[in-house]
This record gives C-alpha cells, structure tokens and sequence, in this order.
C-alpha cells in the first residue's frame, strides 16, 4: 500500500510520467470501436513502450469521456451464463484481468 499515491484527475497520472503513458479501458459492455484481446495485450505488454495504466469505473462505469481519451479498450470478460450476464464487481474484474494480463501460465 505504501507504492499507492491518490490523485484527482487522469492528468496528474500523465504528469506523473511525464507525458508517455497509455490508458487502457475495461467495461462489461462491447460497446463501440475496436477492443483489445487478452492475448494481444499480453504480447503488447511484453515490448518494450510506454507505461500502461489500466482504469476501472465504478457504479454505472467508467464516463464517456474516459472511454473516448483512451488508448486501448480491453475486451470484456465474458460470462459462460445463457443469458451472457456479465456485470462484476469491480474487484472481481481487477483480479481476473490482472491475472489474464500478468499471472503465470503452467507450461
Ligand atoms: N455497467 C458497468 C460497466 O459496464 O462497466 C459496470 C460497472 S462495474 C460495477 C465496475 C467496473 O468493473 C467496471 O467499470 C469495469 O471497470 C469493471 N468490470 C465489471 N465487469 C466487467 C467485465 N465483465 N469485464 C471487464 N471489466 C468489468
């Protein structure tokens, strides 16, 4: 906890690296434009580039305007329910996507 810092706004975090830094989305919803598979965020993640900086919403999401100044959308995690219901909370898709992004794969 004593690596974490709060700021108010994305700016501070830009600032904080100096400027080279991507945002990467994550939502339950497809929505509109190109989203970013597991498997290609993995390869992406292993060049070498600018920071990554993987946002989070809360309650209804994250805003539009977040969504819209994004580098990259992360693809939904996808529900194996019928009726595809796949509205977590947000610690449950933090786990699960850092583990997509970063665990360790047996063989
Ligand atoms: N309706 C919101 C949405 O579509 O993102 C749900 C908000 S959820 C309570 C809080 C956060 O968890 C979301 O903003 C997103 O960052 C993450 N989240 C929830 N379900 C997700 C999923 N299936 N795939 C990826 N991220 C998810």
């Amino acid at each position: 906890m004593r690596m974490l810092r709060v700021v108010d706004a994305l700016e501070r975090v830009i600032e904080a690296f100096d400027g080279g830094v991507e945002f990467w989305t994550t939502s339950a919803k497809v929505g509109d434009g190109p989203l970013l598979g597991y498997a290609e965020a993995q390869r992406l993640l292993e060049q070498p580039g600018p920071p990554v900086v993987l946002l989070f919403g809360t309650g209804w999401g994250l805003a539009s305007d977040v969504v819209a100044r994004a580098d990259r959308r992360l693809e939904p995690i996808h529900s194996p329910r019928e009726d595809g219901y796949n509205h977590l909370s947000v610690r449950a898709a933090a786990a699960i996507t850092f583990d997509r992004l970063l665990g360790r794969r047996a063989g």
